[in-house]
Protein backbone atom coordinates (compact mmCIF):
# COMPACT_ATOMS: atom_id res chain seq x y z
CA UNK A 1 0.00 0.00 0.00
CA UNK A 2 2.43 2.59 1.08
CA UNK A 3 4.85 1.53 -2.13
CA UNK A 4 1.66 2.39 -4.28
CA UNK A 5 1.32 5.86 -2.64
CA UNK A 6 4.59 6.61 -3.04
CA UNK A 7 5.13 5.71 -6.13
CA UNK A 8 2.16 8.91 -7.10
CA UNK A 9 3.86 11.55 -4.28
CA UNK A 10 6.93 10.91 -5.86
CA UNK A 11 6.11 11.56 -9.18
CA UNK A 12 4.17 15.09 -7.99
CA UNK A 13 6.51 16.04 -5.55
CA UNK A 14 7.03 19.83 -5.81
CA UNK A 15 9.39 20.68 -8.27
CA UNK A 16 9.57 17.64 -10.23
CA UNK A 17 7.23 17.88 -14.00
CA UNK A 18 4.65 14.98 -14.63
CA UNK A 19 5.82 14.20 -18.42
CA UNK A 20 4.65 10.93 -20.36
CA UNK A 21 7.78 9.04 -19.55
CA UNK A 22 7.47 9.53 -15.44
CA UNK A 23 4.07 8.62 -15.82
CA UNK A 24 5.25 5.21 -17.49
CA UNK A 25 7.19 5.02 -14.54
CA UNK A 26 5.03 5.40 -11.95
CA UNK A 27 2.61 3.07 -13.55
CA UNK A 28 4.98 0.30 -13.57
CA UNK A 29 5.68 1.14 -10.26
CA UNK A 30 2.20 0.69 -9.23
CA UNK A 31 1.19 -2.03 -11.17
CA UNK A 32 4.63 -3.97 -9.50
CA UNK A 33 3.44 -2.36 -6.16
CA UNK A 34 0.03 -4.14 -6.62
CA UNK A 35 1.66 -7.55 -7.68
CA UNK A 36 2.87 -7.73 -4.56
CA UNK A 37 -0.42 -7.10 -3.23
CA UNK A 38 -1.22 -10.81 -4.60
CA UNK A 39 -3.50 -8.87 -7.23
CA UNK A 40 -3.66 -11.19 -10.29
CA UNK A 41 -0.87 -10.15 -12.87
CA UNK A 42 -3.27 -10.49 -15.58
CA UNK A 43 -5.80 -8.20 -13.53
CA UNK A 44 -2.68 -6.02 -13.19
CA UNK A 45 -1.88 -5.94 -16.53
CA UNK A 46 -5.27 -5.27 -17.79
CA UNK A 47 -5.59 -2.41 -15.35
CA UNK A 48 -2.57 -0.91 -16.51
CA UNK A 49 -3.95 -0.68 -20.18
CA UNK A 50 -6.85 1.24 -18.86
CA UNK A 51 -5.38 3.43 -16.74
CA UNK A 52 -3.56 4.56 -19.67
CA UNK A 53 -6.05 4.65 -21.58
CA UNK A 54 -8.06 7.23 -18.99
CA UNK A 55 -5.18 9.30 -18.41
CA UNK A 56 -4.62 11.15 -21.31
CA UNK A 57 -1.56 13.57 -21.56
CA UNK A 58 -2.49 15.72 -24.46
CA UNK A 59 -6.04 16.30 -22.90
CA UNK A 60 -4.83 17.27 -19.59
CA UNK A 61 -5.40 21.15 -19.66
CA UNK A 62 -2.26 22.96 -17.86
CA UNK A 63 -2.67 23.39 -14.26
CA UNK A 64 -4.61 20.59 -13.94
CA UNK A 65 -4.64 18.53 -10.75
CA UNK A 66 -2.70 15.85 -12.33
CA UNK A 67 -2.00 14.31 -9.33
CA UNK A 68 -5.29 13.80 -8.25
CA UNK A 69 -6.59 12.14 -11.87
CA UNK A 70 -4.04 9.81 -11.92
CA UNK A 71 -4.86 8.86 -8.10
CA UNK A 72 -8.50 8.33 -8.97
CA UNK A 73 -7.89 6.60 -12.47
CA UNK A 74 -5.99 4.05 -10.53
CA UNK A 75 -8.65 4.30 -7.42
CA UNK A 76 -11.77 3.76 -10.22
CA UNK A 77 -10.13 0.81 -11.98
CA UNK A 78 -9.82 -0.89 -9.20
CA UNK A 79 -12.99 0.07 -7.65
CA UNK A 80 -14.48 -1.73 -11.06
CA UNK A 81 -12.42 -4.75 -10.11
CA UNK A 82 -14.69 -5.43 -7.10
CA UNK A 83 -17.71 -4.59 -8.43
CA UNK A 84 -18.95 -7.97 -9.89
CA UNK A 85 -21.97 -6.78 -11.57
CA UNK A 86 -24.31 -8.69 -9.75
CA UNK A 87 -26.75 -8.19 -6.73
CA UNK A 88 -26.14 -10.22 -3.52
CA UNK A 89 -29.26 -12.29 -2.26
CA UNK A 90 -31.22 -10.45 0.29
CA UNK A 91 -32.88 -12.24 2.74
CA UNK A 92 -36.73 -11.32 3.35
CA UNK A 93 -38.33 -11.89 6.91
CA UNK A 94 -41.38 -13.57 7.55
CA UNK A 95 -40.03 -16.80 5.82
CA UNK A 96 -37.37 -19.12 6.11
CA UNK A 97 -33.61 -17.83 4.30
CA UNK A 98 -31.45 -20.81 4.66
CA UNK A 99 -27.39 -19.95 4.14
CA UNK A 100 -24.85 -22.38 3.43
CA UNK A 101 -21.59 -21.40 4.42
CA UNK A 102 -17.92 -23.49 2.68
CA UNK A 103 -14.32 -22.92 2.49
CA UNK A 104 -11.44 -24.33 3.51
CA UNK A 105 -10.07 -25.09 7.15
CA UNK A 106 -9.24 -22.30 9.01
CA UNK A 107 -10.62 -19.47 6.59
CA UNK A 108 -13.19 -18.50 9.80
CA UNK A 109 -16.36 -20.19 8.75
CA UNK A 110 -17.62 -20.89 12.37
CA UNK A 111 -16.45 -17.77 13.60
CA UNK A 112 -18.18 -15.68 11.29
CA UNK A 113 -21.30 -17.47 10.87
CA UNK A 114 -22.40 -17.08 14.15
CA UNK A 115 -20.97 -13.00 13.59
CA UNK A 116 -23.61 -12.91 10.46
CA UNK A 117 -26.33 -14.46 12.72
CA UNK A 118 -25.84 -12.06 15.25
CA UNK A 119 -25.71 -9.18 12.53
CA UNK A 120 -28.96 -10.67 11.46
CA UNK A 121 -30.15 -10.40 14.63
CA UNK A 122 -29.57 -7.12 15.70
CA UNK A 123 -31.81 -5.84 12.38
CA UNK A 124 -34.75 -8.46 13.40
CA UNK A 125 -34.01 -11.31 12.27
CA UNK A 126 -34.79 -14.30 14.04
CA UNK A 127 -31.32 -16.09 13.43
CA UNK A 128 -30.16 -19.88 14.40
CA UNK A 129 -26.99 -21.78 13.22
CA UNK A 130 -26.62 -25.40 12.19
CA UNK A 131 -23.44 -27.01 12.47
CA UNK A 132 -22.66 -29.91 9.74
CA UNK A 133 -18.91 -30.05 10.21
CA UNK A 134 -18.80 -33.51 11.70
CA UNK A 135 -15.23 -34.17 10.35
CA UNK A 136 -13.63 -32.12 12.85
CA UNK A 137 -13.50 -32.91 16.45
CA UNK A 138 -14.70 -30.42 18.55
CA UNK A 139 -16.30 -28.30 15.48
CA UNK A 140 -19.39 -28.59 17.28
CA UNK A 141 -18.30 -27.54 20.91
CA UNK A 142 -16.76 -24.51 19.29
CA UNK A 143 -20.04 -23.63 17.34
CA UNK A 144 -21.95 -24.19 20.40
CA UNK A 145 -19.60 -21.31 22.53
CA UNK A 146 -19.89 -19.19 19.94
CA UNK A 147 -23.39 -18.91 19.66
CA UNK A 148 -23.90 -19.48 23.41
CA UNK A 149 -22.19 -16.33 23.94
CA UNK A 150 -24.17 -14.55 21.29
CA UNK A 151 -27.63 -16.05 22.36
CA UNK A 152 -27.86 -17.50 19.02
CA UNK A 153 -29.90 -21.23 18.86
CA UNK A 154 -28.04 -23.67 17.29
CA UNK A 155 -28.00 -27.29 16.54
CA UNK A 156 -25.61 -29.93 15.92
CA UNK A 157 -24.78 -33.61 16.91
CA UNK A 158 -22.32 -35.14 19.00
CA UNK A 159 -23.07 -38.78 17.86
CA UNK A 160 -24.55 -38.24 14.16
CA UNK A 161 -21.34 -38.62 12.19
CA UNK A 162 -23.51 -38.08 8.86
CA UNK A 163 -23.00 -34.08 8.03
CA UNK A 164 -25.96 -34.06 5.22
CA UNK A 165 -28.36 -35.90 7.86
CA UNK A 166 -27.41 -33.55 10.54
CA UNK A 167 -27.75 -30.59 7.92
CA UNK A 168 -30.82 -32.07 6.68
CA UNK A 169 -32.25 -32.22 10.67
CA UNK A 170 -31.11 -28.93 11.79
CA UNK A 171 -32.78 -26.94 9.06
CA UNK A 172 -36.03 -28.52 9.36
CA UNK A 173 -36.28 -28.64 13.06
CA UNK A 174 -35.42 -24.54 12.52
CA UNK A 175 -37.72 -24.36 9.24
CA UNK A 176 -40.66 -25.56 11.82
CA UNK A 177 -40.25 -23.11 14.59
CA UNK A 178 -39.53 -20.36 11.81
CA UNK A 179 -36.95 -19.06 11.73
CA UNK A 180 -36.04 -16.49 8.94
CA UNK A 181 -32.38 -17.10 9.03
CA UNK A 182 -30.73 -20.62 9.41
CA UNK A 183 -27.30 -20.44 8.76
CA UNK A 184 -25.53 -23.90 8.31
CA UNK A 185 -22.08 -24.28 8.98
CA UNK A 186 -19.54 -26.78 7.26
CA UNK A 187 -16.69 -29.05 7.33
CA UNK A 188 -13.42 -27.20 5.68
CA UNK A 189 -11.24 -30.35 5.53
CA UNK A 190 -11.33 -33.69 4.51
CA UNK A 191 -8.90 -36.88 3.64
CA UNK A 192 -9.54 -36.23 0.22
CA UNK A 193 -10.31 -32.42 -1.67
CA UNK A 194 -12.77 -34.17 -3.84
CA UNK A 195 -14.51 -35.48 -0.69
CA UNK A 196 -15.14 -32.01 0.49
CA UNK A 197 -16.55 -31.06 -2.58
CA UNK A 198 -18.44 -34.41 -2.93
CA UNK A 199 -19.81 -33.33 0.63
CA UNK A 200 -20.77 -29.71 -0.14
CA UNK A 201 -23.39 -30.69 -2.74
CA UNK A 202 -24.68 -33.21 -1.07
CA UNK A 203 -25.61 -30.75 2.03
CA UNK A 204 -26.58 -28.02 -0.59
CA UNK A 205 -28.77 -30.84 -2.01
CA UNK A 206 -30.33 -31.79 0.82
CA UNK A 207 -31.19 -28.34 2.57
CA UNK A 208 -31.62 -26.26 -0.73
CA UNK A 209 -29.69 -22.77 0.55
CA UNK A 210 -31.21 -19.84 -1.02
CA UNK A 211 -27.47 -18.57 -0.41
CA UNK A 212 -23.95 -20.19 -0.42
CA UNK A 213 -21.23 -18.32 0.99
CA UNK A 214 -17.77 -18.94 0.35
CA UNK A 215 -15.69 -17.64 2.78
CA UNK A 216 -11.53 -16.84 2.05
CA UNK A 217 -9.42 -15.73 4.72
CA UNK A 218 -7.52 -12.25 3.55
CA UNK A 219 -3.97 -13.73 4.09
CA UNK A 220 -3.71 -16.10 1.42
CA UNK A 221 -2.40 -14.11 -1.32
CA UNK A 222 -2.54 -15.30 -4.70
CA UNK A 223 -4.26 -18.82 -4.13
CA UNK A 224 -7.50 -17.13 -3.52
CA UNK A 225 -8.24 -16.95 -6.42
CA UNK A 226 -7.34 -20.68 -7.90
CA UNK A 227 -9.37 -21.85 -4.31
CA UNK A 228 -12.18 -19.70 -4.97
CA UNK A 229 -12.54 -21.34 -8.66
CA UNK A 230 -12.09 -24.90 -7.47
CA UNK A 231 -14.79 -24.39 -4.97
CA UNK A 232 -16.81 -22.42 -7.55
CA UNK A 233 -16.55 -25.53 -10.08
CA UNK A 234 -17.57 -27.90 -7.29
CA UNK A 235 -20.87 -26.08 -6.31
CA UNK A 236 -22.58 -22.90 -7.15
CA UNK A 237 -22.00 -20.00 -4.57
CA UNK A 238 -23.65 -16.84 -5.28
CA UNK A 239 -21.55 -14.27 -2.36
CA UNK A 240 -17.70 -14.39 -0.65
CA UNK A 241 -16.94 -13.12 2.81
CA UNK A 242 -13.31 -12.40 2.76
CA UNK A 243 -12.17 -12.75 6.72
CA UNK A 244 -8.93 -11.77 8.51
CA UNK A 245 -9.25 -8.54 7.04
CA UNK A 246 -7.87 -6.53 10.29
CA UNK A 247 -4.17 -8.35 9.36
CA UNK A 248 -1.16 -7.89 7.30
CA UNK A 249 -2.54 -8.90 4.53
CA UNK A 250 -3.65 -6.35 1.58
CA UNK A 251 -6.34 -8.34 0.58
CA UNK A 252 -5.39 -8.40 -3.30
CA UNK A 253 -5.81 -11.89 -3.64
CA UNK A 254 -8.95 -11.38 -2.89
CA UNK A 255 -9.86 -9.14 -5.32
CA UNK A 256 -8.52 -11.60 -8.00
CA UNK A 257 -10.92 -14.27 -6.26
CA UNK A 258 -13.89 -11.57 -7.11
CA UNK A 259 -12.55 -10.96 -10.35
CA UNK A 260 -12.56 -15.02 -10.90
CA UNK A 261 -15.70 -16.22 -10.02
CA UNK A 262 -18.09 -12.58 -11.26
CA UNK A 263 -19.40 -12.87 -7.25
CA UNK A 264 -19.77 -10.47 -4.59
CA UNK A 265 -18.25 -9.71 -1.74
CA UNK A 266 -20.85 -9.25 0.82
CA UNK A 267 -19.06 -8.65 4.48
CA UNK A 268 -16.00 -9.00 5.86
CA UNK A 269 -14.04 -9.70 8.70
CA UNK A 270 -12.54 -7.37 10.67
CA UNK A 271 -11.39 -9.24 13.86
CA UNK A 272 -11.78 -12.10 16.07
CA UNK A 273 -14.54 -10.71 18.06
CA UNK A 274 -18.13 -11.14 17.80
CA UNK A 275 -18.62 -7.57 16.63
CA UNK A 276 -15.65 -7.46 14.00
CA UNK A 277 -17.86 -7.89 10.50
CA UNK A 278 -19.01 -5.13 8.12
CA UNK A 279 -20.61 -5.32 5.11
CA UNK A 280 -18.18 -4.67 2.28
CA UNK A 281 -17.66 -1.83 0.61
CA UNK A 282 -15.51 -1.07 -2.63
CA UNK A 283 -14.50 2.49 -1.62
CA UNK A 284 -12.58 1.75 1.62
CA UNK A 285 -11.92 -1.77 1.02
CA UNK A 286 -9.77 -0.23 -1.95
CA UNK A 287 -8.45 2.24 -0.04
CA UNK A 288 -6.83 0.51 2.38
CA UNK A 289 -5.46 -2.01 -0.62
CA UNK A 290 -3.61 1.39 -2.12
CA UNK A 291 -2.70 2.20 1.49
CA UNK A 292 -4.13 5.87 1.00
CA UNK A 293 -7.06 6.02 2.62
CA UNK A 294 -9.99 8.31 1.89
CA UNK A 295 -9.13 9.75 5.49
CA UNK A 296 -6.34 11.90 3.59
CA UNK A 297 -9.56 13.31 1.78
CA UNK A 298 -11.07 13.94 5.03
CA UNK A 299 -8.17 15.58 6.64
CA UNK A 300 -7.95 18.10 4.14
CA UNK A 301 -11.25 18.67 4.01
CA UNK A 302 -10.91 19.27 7.55
CA UNK A 303 -8.16 21.68 7.39
CA UNK A 304 -9.74 23.52 4.49
CA UNK A 305 -12.99 24.10 7.40
CA UNK A 306 -10.37 25.29 10.18
CA UNK A 307 -12.61 23.33 12.52
CA UNK A 308 -11.81 22.17 15.78
CA UNK A 309 -9.32 19.48 15.07
CA UNK A 310 -6.12 19.99 17.27
CA UNK A 311 -6.77 17.45 19.49
CA UNK A 312 -8.11 14.73 17.30
CA UNK A 313 -4.77 15.80 14.52
CA UNK A 314 -2.58 15.34 17.75
CA UNK A 315 -3.79 11.83 18.56
CA UNK A 316 -4.07 10.57 15.01
CA UNK A 317 -0.18 11.89 14.48
CA UNK A 318 0.22 9.15 17.49
CA UNK A 319 -2.40 6.24 16.12
CA UNK A 320 -4.48 7.38 19.10
CA UNK A 321 -8.46 7.54 18.68
CA UNK A 322 -10.59 7.82 21.71
CA UNK A 323 -13.82 8.23 21.97
CA UNK A 324 -14.13 11.64 22.63
CA UNK A 325 -12.07 12.07 19.17
CA UNK A 326 -15.21 10.03 17.45
CA UNK A 327 -17.35 12.73 19.38
CA UNK A 328 -15.78 15.69 18.39
CA UNK A 329 -15.22 14.26 14.62
CA UNK A 330 -18.91 13.51 14.19
CA UNK A 331 -20.00 16.69 15.82
CA UNK A 332 -17.46 18.49 12.50
CA UNK A 333 -19.08 16.45 9.97
CA UNK A 334 -22.55 17.74 10.88
CA UNK A 335 -20.96 21.25 10.63
CA UNK A 336 -19.76 20.20 7.12
CA UNK A 337 -22.27 18.84 5.40
CA UNK A 338 -23.42 17.76 2.87
CA UNK A 339 -23.01 14.55 4.37
CA UNK A 340 -23.62 11.86 2.54
CA UNK A 341 -20.40 13.40 0.11
CA UNK A 342 -18.48 13.65 3.87
CA UNK A 343 -19.22 10.50 5.27
CA UNK A 344 -18.28 9.05 2.04
CA UNK A 345 -14.45 9.52 3.10
CA UNK A 346 -14.78 7.72 6.16
CA UNK A 347 -14.27 3.98 5.68
CA UNK A 348 -16.60 2.47 7.81
CA UNK A 349 -18.90 5.25 8.28
CA UNK A 350 -19.88 5.40 4.78
CA UNK A 351 -20.57 1.82 5.11
CA UNK A 352 -22.82 2.31 7.83
CA UNK A 353 -24.92 4.86 6.27
CA UNK A 354 -25.02 3.74 2.98
CA UNK A 355 -27.93 4.04 0.69
CA UNK A 356 -29.03 6.70 3.95
CA UNK A 357 -30.72 10.09 2.89
CA UNK A 358 -28.64 12.90 4.30
CA UNK A 359 -31.84 13.20 6.83
CA UNK A 360 -31.97 9.74 8.22
CA UNK A 361 -28.18 9.97 8.04
CA UNK A 362 -27.70 13.17 10.24
CA UNK A 363 -30.75 11.87 12.45
CA UNK A 364 -28.18 8.78 12.98
CA UNK A 365 -25.27 10.96 13.66
CA UNK A 366 -27.01 13.09 16.00
CA UNK A 367 -28.19 9.98 18.20
CA UNK A 368 -24.18 8.79 18.02
CA UNK A 369 -23.34 12.30 19.51
CA UNK A 370 -26.33 11.93 22.26
CA UNK A 371 -24.55 8.48 23.06
CA UNK A 372 -21.22 10.02 23.52
CA UNK A 373 -22.97 12.38 25.73
CA UNK A 374 -24.21 10.26 28.19
CA UNK A 375 -20.72 8.62 28.39
CA UNK A 376 -18.87 9.46 31.56
CA UNK A 377 -15.51 11.94 30.98
CA UNK A 378 -13.49 8.37 31.59
CA UNK A 379 -15.38 6.67 29.04
CA UNK A 380 -14.97 9.34 26.81
CA UNK A 381 -11.18 9.40 26.79
CA UNK A 382 -10.81 5.92 27.11
CA UNK A 383 -10.77 3.22 23.95
CA UNK A 384 -13.61 1.54 24.89
CA UNK A 385 -12.38 -1.36 26.53
CA UNK A 386 -14.03 -0.71 29.21
CA UNK A 387 -17.18 -0.97 27.51
CA UNK A 388 -16.53 -4.62 26.75
CA UNK A 389 -15.42 -5.29 30.22
CA UNK A 390 -18.65 -3.83 31.82
CA UNK A 391 -21.65 -4.46 29.26
CA UNK A 392 -23.50 -2.70 31.87
CA UNK A 393 -22.04 0.56 30.74
CA UNK A 394 -24.00 0.43 27.61
CA UNK A 395 -27.16 0.12 28.92
CA UNK A 396 -26.53 2.96 31.43
CA UNK A 397 -25.62 5.15 28.61
CA UNK A 398 -28.49 3.94 26.23
CA UNK A 399 -30.69 4.97 29.40
CA UNK A 400 -29.26 8.20 29.56
CA UNK A 401 -29.01 9.29 25.92
CA UNK A 402 -32.35 7.83 24.59
CA UNK A 403 -31.48 5.24 22.49
CA UNK A 404 -30.59 1.50 22.70
CA UNK A 405 -28.15 -0.68 23.39
CA UNK A 406 -27.39 -1.64 19.95
CA UNK A 407 -26.93 1.79 18.79
CA UNK A 408 -24.56 1.89 21.55
CA UNK A 409 -23.30 -1.38 20.25
CA UNK A 410 -22.52 0.18 16.80
CA UNK A 411 -21.38 3.44 17.73
CA UNK A 412 -18.73 1.15 19.82
CA UNK A 413 -17.97 -0.89 17.07
CA UNK A 414 -17.44 2.09 14.83
CA UNK A 415 -15.29 3.45 17.06
CA UNK A 416 -13.03 0.56 17.14
CA UNK A 417 -12.89 0.21 13.50
CA UNK A 418 -11.89 4.08 13.52
CA UNK A 419 -9.45 3.32 16.43
CA UNK A 420 -7.64 0.47 14.24
CA UNK A 421 -6.85 2.58 11.30
CA UNK A 422 -5.82 5.53 13.10
CA UNK A 423 -3.41 3.03 14.28
CA UNK A 424 -2.51 1.78 10.79
CA UNK A 425 -2.36 5.32 9.56
CA UNK A 426 -0.24 6.79 12.27
CA UNK A 427 2.93 7.22 9.89
CA UNK A 428 0.99 7.65 6.83
CA UNK A 429 -0.52 10.81 7.98
CA UNK A 430 2.85 11.86 9.86
CA UNK A 431 4.35 11.56 5.90
CA UNK A 432 1.36 13.75 4.47
CA UNK A 433 1.40 16.26 6.83
CA UNK A 434 5.02 16.53 6.12
CA UNK A 435 3.98 16.53 2.07
CA UNK A 436 1.34 18.78 2.58
CA UNK A 437 3.68 21.65 4.18
CA UNK A 438 5.95 21.51 1.66
CA UNK A 439 3.57 22.29 -1.13
P1 LIG B 1 -13.21 -22.47 10.05
O1 LIG B 1 -12.27 -23.63 10.13
O2 LIG B 1 -13.39 -22.02 8.63
O3 LIG B 1 -14.50 -22.71 10.72
O4 LIG B 1 -12.46 -21.25 10.79
P2 LIG B 1 -12.71 -20.69 12.26
O5 LIG B 1 -13.98 -19.93 12.32
O6 LIG B 1 -12.53 -21.76 13.26
O7 LIG B 1 -11.53 -19.60 12.36
C1 LIG B 1 -10.17 -19.91 12.33
C2 LIG B 1 -9.40 -18.85 13.08
O8 LIG B 1 -9.49 -17.59 12.43
C3 LIG B 1 -9.93 -18.61 14.49
O9 LIG B 1 -8.85 -18.49 15.36
C4 LIG B 1 -10.68 -17.29 14.38
O10 LIG B 1 -10.68 -16.60 15.59
C5 LIG B 1 -9.87 -16.58 13.34
N1 LIG B 1 -10.65 -15.56 12.62
C6 LIG B 1 -11.80 -15.70 11.91
N2 LIG B 1 -12.19 -14.54 11.35
C7 LIG B 1 -11.27 -13.61 11.71
C8 LIG B 1 -11.08 -12.20 11.42
O11 LIG B 1 -11.86 -11.54 10.72
N3 LIG B 1 -9.98 -11.61 11.97
C9 LIG B 1 -9.09 -12.31 12.75
N4 LIG B 1 -8.04 -11.63 13.23
N5 LIG B 1 -9.23 -13.61 13.01
C10 LIG B 1 -10.28 -14.27 12.52
MG1 LIG C 1 -15.29 -24.49 11.43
Amino acid sequence: GRRINAAVNDLTRPGSSLDEKAFEVMVKEICNALMEADVNIKLVSNLRKSIKKTVNFEDMASGTNKKRLIQKAVFDELVKLVDPHAEPFKPKKGRPNVIMFVGLQGAGKTTTCTKLARWYNARGFRSCLVCADTFRAGAFDQLKQNATKAKIPYYGSLTQTDPVQVAREGVEKFKKERFDIIIVDTSGRHRQEQDLFDEMVQIQNAVEPDETIMVLDASIGQSAESQARAFKDAAHFGAIIITKTDGAASGGGAISAVAATHTPIVFIGTGEHMLDLERFAPQPFISKLLGMGDMAGLVEHVQSLKLDHQGTMQHLAEGVWTIRDLRDQLSNIMKMGPLSKVASMIPGLSNMMGGMEDEEGTAKLKRMIFICDAMTEKELDSDGKLFIDQPTRMTRVARGSGTSVREVEDTLTQHRMMAKMAKRMKGDLANMQRNQGAM
